[in-house]
């Protein structure tokens, strides 16, 4: 088997790591750099550049050099993330044929996963070209190709690599700011068993938005001094961009810093050249509102964890831009302690990535990692409503079984339909799968047991199961939960479930009263059929009205109507009863026998 590499796919950076001896170390690339640019770049006669090189030649060439395309996978072309993105990049993206963000590099389309593929395959020329050097000491080191063995989420393998010796309990928050994207992890460590209570965060927000406030306050100084607006010039902006990242860094470990960018421009009276001083103090007033926006997702998780910011032990940072002190101190203010020091932000990924799969076959004593589902699962029950079996944010490996019946005489197979979403109908959610349990025995409503069971494996493949008790036929579907989906979709269907709570409540609540009645017209009529000769006739002649009614009332769907007609309904029944049991109380305790003879 070959050696198993964990490699973490950075928007800006991507660093891939492996475990020797039980130690999961980073694996420099030809030029010695422990991380290498996410940046692919084309020249004119279509030669392709991966890493440092593709970035240094992307100052004269910004119009054929990718970067940070991290932040267009999956998006379709018209979304607003994919949009603002383009505004942003010095390279044109395009729509594709299927509607999706590309990219077009002069007569040519690549997609998002084809440049990430690029990178991937340079992350594996590292691994190789490491490899072959020692080749003695990693046994069967042939890394051909890329198996992928799992891929789990960067904040839960940044908490294996800190964690992955740790033996008391512990609860981690993992605060991952990247170039493009934050993420924030609540995860609770305890003898190996690392368990993810809750994830949040916005797949929009990272250093290249601080960057971006800072290249237009540079264009704005330029603007001032010289009357040039460098934001139309694409080359200009993207030497710009680079000297803003370049001094955002410097600002990290120095006070204040110098930006010289010359010849960034020419008019009339010759070339012009931006000269500025820029203080830490300024760059913090620039960007402090965009750090804060990490804020509100970092209460969300520890509110989904049911946590209070006190009960978290150690607080772990991830991602290039949490490398910024103004970063680190609000994330202190927040929690109230000092995040975590000694681990790289850098690297951390890639390292937890690789001792996962270290663990996957065995070359490290075993740590079990529990992710949680993003979204909830459940099935579409009577009247359309949403069933949720599993809720979002369950650990998994999960399993979850309830027994539902039919809502027909006779009905001959039962319909599964398998949902994940938020949202309290069915129809506003994400159809999964469909299929039927059959046949089942004829019956009628109300009386067979249909079991239905939901298993997550820890990849996230979820098998669903319907199982009639009377029978034991069983039949079963496996499907992946969260296939199809990005993180931003994920975003967007838990703010939906928001924004529509009082309206799908109120639909919920009315598909449940037709529910309710229907169960009640069925029961009301059959009593009236069957004890029609047995009872007076104007108890059955009020019955009958008030069943019309209630129907009438299902018709037209007003729940407060179908509320009044259901309880009248009730008390007209309830007299077949009276007339039939005598005058006896029917909500009474029954009493046995035995009891009732002392
Ligand atoms: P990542 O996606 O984790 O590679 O993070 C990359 C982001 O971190 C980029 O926006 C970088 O500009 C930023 N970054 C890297 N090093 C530093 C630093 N020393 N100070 C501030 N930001 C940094």
């Amino acid at each position: 088997m070959g050696k198993i590499i964990g490699i973490d796919l950075g928007t800006t950076n991507s660093c891939v790591a492996f475990v020797d001896n039980g130690e999961p170390q980073v694996i420099p690339n030809a030029e010695g750099s422990r991380t290498t640019p996410s940046v692919v770049s084309f020249s004119k006669d279509g030669e392709r550049r991966v890493g440092s090189v593709a970035k240094r030649q992307g100052v004269t060439n910004p119009e054929t050099t990718v970067f940070a395309i991290k932040r267009l996978m999956g998006l379709a072309f018209d979304a607003e993330p994919a949009q603002k993105h383009a505004r942003v990049v010095p390279y044109r993206v395009v729509e594709s044929t299927r509607g999706d963000a590309a990219v077009q590099i002069e007569d040519h389309q690549y997609s998002p996963p084809e440049i990430s593929a690029m990178i991937l395959d340079k992350m594996r020329e590292v691994a190789e070209s490491f490899d072959a050097q020692r080749s003695a000491t990693i046994a069967a080191g042939k890394i051909a190709g890329l198996n992928v063995r799992r891929i789990i989420n960067e904040p839960t393998a940044a908490a294996l690599a800190y964690g992955f010796k740790e033996k008391e309990g512990k609860r981690v928050a993992v605060y991952d700011l990247g170039g493009g994207t934050f993420d924030i992890s609540i995860l609770e460590i305890s003898n190996g068993v690392f368990s993810v209570k809750s994830t949040a965060g916005d797949t929009h927000l990272g250093g290249e938005d601080l960057d971006n406030a800072l290249v237009e306050e540079l264009a704005r100084r330029f603007e001032d001094s010289s009357g040039i607006n460098l934001r139309e010039d694409r080359v200009a902006l993207q030497r710009l961009k680079e000297q803003a990242e370049k001094a955002k860094h410097e600002l990290s470990s120095s006070l204040s810093t110098e930006i010289n960018l010359p010849f960034i421009a020419a008019d009339e009276s010759g070339p012009k050249h931006l000269e500025t001083k820029l203080k830490r103090s300024e760059l913090e007033i620039l960007v402090s509102e965009i750090i804060d926006q990490t804020l509100g997702p970092c209460q969300q998780a520890l509110d989904d964890a049911g946590v209070k910011r006190e009960d978290i032990d150690e607080i772990l940072l991830v991602g290039g831009q949490s490398r910024m002190p103004m970063v680190q101190s609000k994330v202190a203010d927040f929690f109230g302690k000092q995040p975590h020091k000694g681990v790289n932000p850098d690297e951390v990924v890639a390292m937890g990535a690789a001792l996962q799969g270290a663990a996957l076959v065995g070359d490290v004593e075993e740590v079990l990692l529990l992710d949680v589902t993003p979204l909830s699962l459940g099935v579409e029950t009577g009247g359309g409503v949403f069933y949720k079996l599993i809720p979002r944010n369950t650990t998994v490996p999960t399993r979850s079984k309830e027994i539902f019946t039919t809502s027909v005489d006779n009905q001959s197979f039962v319909p599964i339909h398998v949902l994940q979403g938020e949202r309290d109908m069915a129809e506003d959610n994400k159809s999964l799968a469909k299929f039927e349990l059959a046949p089942i025995l004829p019956a009628p409503r109300g009386v067979p047991e249909i079991e239905v069971t939901f298993d997550i494996d820890a990849d996230g493949v979820v098998n669903v199961s319907a199982k009639d008790l009377g029978t034991s036929r069983e039949q079963n579907i496996r499907v992946v939960a969260s296939s199809g989906l990005t993180e931003e979709d994920i975003e967007r269907i838990i703010g939906e479930a928001d924004a529509y709570k009082t309206s799908d409540q109120k639909r919920r609540d009315l598909a449940e009263l037709r529910n309710a009645a229907e169960a009640l017209l069925y029961t009301s009529e059959r009593a009236v059929a069957e004890c029609r000769e047995l009872v007076p006739e104007e108890v059955i002649a009020q019955v009958e009205a008030d069943v019309e009614a209630l129907h009438v009332c299902i018709d037209e769907g007003d729940a407060i109507a179908i509320k009044d007609a259901l309880e009248t309904l009730e008390l007209s029944a309830y007299k077949i009863a009276e007339a039939m049991y005598g005058n006896v109380d029917l909500d009474a305790p029954v009493e046995s026998e035995a009891q009732s003879d002392s």
